[in-house]
């Protein structure tokens, strides 16, 4: 994997710009630079984890949080009602471009159904 994990590291210190619409002690929730639906946001820890195979018991707490967060945001933005997706992805193999633990909310439009 390709090691561009500063990118989002630099977003939270807010050494490159995004557009932050939600941040606290655990979480920070971002605009995707390119998004792929109207409502298309990153929700990542402040604590760098590379990725879902580094969660574990002492860290959990985050990852929950960064779903809570997301389903908070979802509603905010109105989007919750007509529905969205949280995508993440691991790896290689599940398309993970950024070495830094995200997880995607997607809404606003219909999204197509992997399976
Ligand atoms: P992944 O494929 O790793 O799950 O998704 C990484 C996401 O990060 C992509 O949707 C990509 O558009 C987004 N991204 C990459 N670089 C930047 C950046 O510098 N700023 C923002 N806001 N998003 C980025």
């Amino acid at each position: 994997m390709k090691n561009n994990h500063l990118i989002f590291k630099k977003i939270i210190k807010k050494e490159i710009p995004a557009k932050i619409i939600y941040e606290d002690k655990l979480i920070t929730a971002f605009e995707d630079i390119k998004p792929k639906a109207p409502v298309h946001i990153l929700i990542i820890p402040n604590i760098f984890i590379e990725t879902s195979n580094e969660i574990n018991k002492k860290n959990k707490y985050i990852f929950s949080h960064m779903f809570y967060i997301a389903i908070k945001i979802a509603k905010k933005k109105k989007i919750s009602q007509d529905g969205y997706k949280i995508i993440l992805n691991c790896n290689k193999n599940g398309g993970q471009e950024i070495n830094y633990l995200h997880i995607h909310l997607l809404g606003g439009k219909k999204l197509k159904a992997l399976y």
